[in-house]
């Protein structure tokens, strides 16, 4: 399997140059050049598998063999084996046609961790392997900066920087990230929003020079191998809820922000797994629920909300999703996304948007909505939802008639505490973050401007 790019000029390449490049050197974003689809009879030998050797089987499809297999599934136990669920990613059952896939268990305790903690694990790898320098430069909403940092904190041969928005991330994703004590481990506290974070985190590494000279490699969902990681559990979750139901075909409801975690699961129905429709649920920064809508991609007013890792209105995966619709036409992509530069908008319409309606559902939850389906559920159910998860929960009861749904629970609620406290609820909370309010934080404030990012940046590379 290689990889080649969006805008069509990367290409092709191996497995670990696309890794190691992340974001595409003419812009773009990297996607394998054949999407590998598998047989119903690899199905059904797949719903057998544990978690982990679904991993094994869904990423060998992928590594082009350029990982020795003993060396990849190491990797991929020692990835899981901070879970705190056997199963990994286990479902619940809410009510008849609604499942939740728990997807916290990690040791952050947000999805994140799922895709994160392995690629910890890989630039590990390639940092020993090859004898390199690596330094990982990402943007975080809250969830990913944490759940990186985890991944490769006090590791050899690699240094971690980390922006996030400066008071727009809760409490504890903002002590998850800045209470680590390695060296090697920089957080960056931004005047600004995730979005001029995730704007800086692109020009840096479309500077070809400044990449290389700077050895820096992404984290973010610009880069191939988390979606491909994040891939996984959507057909984990489907061979539970099918053996448990006898469904034959499972909506997914999934909160979204950057468009990478639906688009895992746009690739796992590419691959050929028999999902109906695929619910986007955003909270009040809705720009994708008006490009489903009405076929208009353009940002709105930036909005601060209970859901903070969702507040995005430009979203990076987007045109890998773009490439796909359009039927991997990459100029059209290139001409398209150049004119989103300079007039700030896409549209499209006729059978492309026909095929995006039929494939994707959209409900943009607002505030109020989004509590009450936590204060709902916790009545109910007696189930606790965080609030990415609720608007998951919320978008898939708008759709609710049409099928059996999952809807992605993406974080632990302990890590959103002043919106479940705004519920009047009161949870415990898990030991781990708890310890979190007692360790000292280390963190450096910056104005919203590149140049003074660049500055940090070169005196922690010294
Ligand atoms: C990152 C995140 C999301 C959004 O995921 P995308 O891949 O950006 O769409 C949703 N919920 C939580 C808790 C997150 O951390």
């Amino acid at each position: 399997m290689d990889y080649i790019s969006t805008r069509g000029n990367v290409g092709k390449i191996g497995f670990i140059d696309a890794f190691m490049m992340g974001l595409g050197n003419d812009g773009g974003l990297l996607v394998p050049s054949v999407i590998p689809v598998v047989s119903e009879e690899t199905l059904k030998q797949w719903r057998e598998l544990s978690y982990q050797e679904l991993v094994l089987a869904i990423f060998s499809l992928y590594t082009n063999g350029e990982i020795p297999e003993q060396d990849l599934k190491d990797m991929v136990y020692a990835s899981y084996s901070t879970f705190r669920d056997p199963e990994v990613t286990p479902v619940r059952k809410l009510k008849d046609d609604l499942y939740l896939l728990e997807l916290f268990h990690g040791p952050t305790f947000a999805f994140k961790d799922i895709a994160l903690q392995f690629m910890g694990q890989l630039y590990t790898y390639v940092a020993a392997k090859q004898n390199k320098k690596i330094h990982i430069l990402g943007a975080t909403s809250g969830d990913t900066g944490a759940s990186a940092i985890e991944g490769v904190k006090g590791k050899q041969g690699i240094k971690i920087c980390i922006l996030h928005p400066h008071g727009k991330v809760s409490k504890v994703q903002e002590l998850q990230m800045t209470t680590v004590r390695e060296d090697n481990v920089l957080n960056l506290s931004v005047d600004g929003n995730f979005d001029d974070c995730q704007r800086m985190i692109k020009d840096l590494f479309a500077d070809l020079d400044f990449k290389a000279n700077h050895h820096l490699a992404a984290i973010n969902s610009i880069n191939f191998i988390r979606i491909m990681a994040q891939t996984v559990y959507y057909f984990y979750a489907y061979f539970q809820v099918a053996k448990q139901t006898g469904a034959r075909t499972v909506n997914f409801s999934v909160p979204t922000g950057n468009f990478g975690d639906i688009f895992a699961g746009y690739l796992a129905k590419r691959m050929g797994l028999p999902v109906g429709k695929l619910i986007l649920a955003t909270n009040e920064n809705n720009i994708l629920e008006r490009f489903v809508l009405e076929g208009v991609y353009k940002p709105g007013d930036f909005r601060t909300t209970y859901s903070p890792s969702m507040d995005i209105q430009v979203a990076s995966n987007f045109e890998r999703y773009l490439y796909y619709v359009l039927g991997e036409d990459a100029a059209q992509v290139r001409a398209l996304m150049e004119q989103f530069k300079s007039e700030g908008r896409i549209v499209i319409s006729g059978d492309a948007l026909r095929k995006v309606q039929e494939e994707f559902g959209a409900h943009g939850v607002q505030g109020e909505e989004c509590l009450t389906t936590i204060k709902a559920y916790h009545a109910s159910a007696g189930y606790l939802l965080d609030p990415h998860s609720a608007c998951g929960v919320a978008a898939a009861d708008k759709y609710s008639g049409e099928g059996m749904t999952v809807s992605l629970a993406t974080a632990h609620p302990a890590k959103f505490g002043e919106a479940i406290e705004l519920c009047g609820i009161e949870q415990p909370f898990p030991a781990q973050i708890s310890a979190l309010f007692e360790k000292p934080q280390r963190q450096t404030r910056v104005d919203g401007s590149l140049e003074a990012v660049v500055r940090e940046l070169e005196a922690f590379y010294q």
